[in-house]
């Protein structure tokens, strides 16, 4: 924690000692400029290596998770059901009210020593993002790297957050000891689409700058294509354009995933939806007519779509390193908790 970090203009008060649970001590929450409009609850974790639920149906056990709620502010974000789990709201709370972990990086060191500890791969920024704005204030991703690095545990980060790049040296030292992945989140390459929907994150194209620099580094970069977002970024020409531009910047692997509709996402996506597309809010209801998942027949055309450009691009499936997406949309059976992805 930088407490140094604080000036005179920021506002700090005690919060709720109770508000989130057992799992942390709240140590403070705070206003400040550099962030407007934003609140940090900052809490001191007494667990920061979190088991994954149904570990088996995804692909990794264990994930850190420094942060709870996204500036990002993805409309479609369903890890904002999650923030209802701390009785806050999942709307623009989610967006606004973050809650950070300031002793994450000392918590994961010692829990990495622990004998019970058996090296598993880490997953980070599965629930939210990790290279957030927040983490620019909070710099709490170098210590958890180099906790990682340590200890050679192999570990990988998704993110849409170009502040990875600021931590590269880092993830190049790391990858020299054990096994690092790396994947961008890029759905779509509409900058209109992205203004609306993805407000707080970087623009595509910065994002596949990412890609790009880490793919300089000699780091592999996969990308998710998550979400497509049926009606709206799924034409023909739209996702050879996006498939295109991941390819140009040197991803080793694109992955597709449609939109899924969860609770705390739904309500607030379909908001959003009746704002700026109201043409379209029957065609989701008849699309979503069944819960959360776009129907099977939708999502293998996506995915068939993907593929083949992907590999009409020189692209190949996430196959090469422990891939960060969910099993492939198609497949029938339980799905991943929201817990676990966000659309990252
Ligand atoms: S989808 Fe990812 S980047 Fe977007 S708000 Fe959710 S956690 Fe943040």
């Amino acid at each position: 924690m930088r407490w140094e970090n604080l000036t005179d203009s920021d506002h700090a008060r005690t919060a709720d000692a109770t508000l989130f649970g057992a799992d942390a001590v709240t140590v403070r929450t705070i206003d400040t400029p550099e962030f407007q409009g934003i609140t940090f609850h900052e809490v001191r974790a007494r667990s920061i290596l979190n088991r994954v639920p149904g570990a088996s149906r995804m692909p990794f056990e264990w994930t850190v998770n420094p942060y709870r709620g996204c500036t990002h502010a993805c409309v479609y974000c369903f890890a904002r059901k999650t923030h209802g789990y701390l009785d806050l709201d999942t709307g623009l709370g989610f967006d606004t009210q973050i809650v950070v972990k300031v002793n994450a990086p000392e918590l994961l060191r010692r829990q990495l020593a622990s004998s019970r500890w058996r090296g598993e791969h880490v997953a980070m920024g599965t629930n939210v993002d990790c290279y957030q704005r927040a983490e620019g204030r909070y710099r709490l991703m170098p210590g958890i790297i180099t906790a990682l690095t340590e200890r050679a545990n192999p570990f990988s980060v998704l993110t849409k957050g170009t502040l990875i790049l600021r931590d590269l040296d880092l993830l190049t030292r790391a990858a020299r000891v054990t096994d690092v992945g790396v994947s961008v989140s890029v759905g779509f390459t509409d900058t209109e689409l992205w203004r609306t929907v993805e407000p707080g994150t970087p623009a595509p194209e910065r994002r596949l700058e990412v890609v790009r620099a880490l793919g300089e580094r000699g780091l592999a970069c996969g990308v998710l294509m998550a979400p497509v977002l049926p009606y709206l970024s799924d034409e023909p020409a739209q996702l050879r354009a996006t498939v295109r531009a991941i390819a140009a910047a040197g991803a080793t692997s694109v992955t597709p995933l449609v939109l899924h509709l969860r609770p705390g996402a739904r309500e607030w996506f379909t908001a959003w939806l009746a704002r700026h597309h109201p043409h379209l809010v029957r065609r989701y209801e008849r699309l979503y007519a069944d819960g959360a998942y776009a129907p099977t027949w939708y999502q293998r055309r996506i995915t068939r779509q993907v593929h083949d450009l992907a590999r009409e691009y020189g692209m190949g499936p996430a196959a090469d390193r422990r891939p960060l997406s969910p099993p492939p949309p198609a497949t029938p059976g339980p799905r991943p908790h929201p817990t676990q992805l966000s659309f990252l």
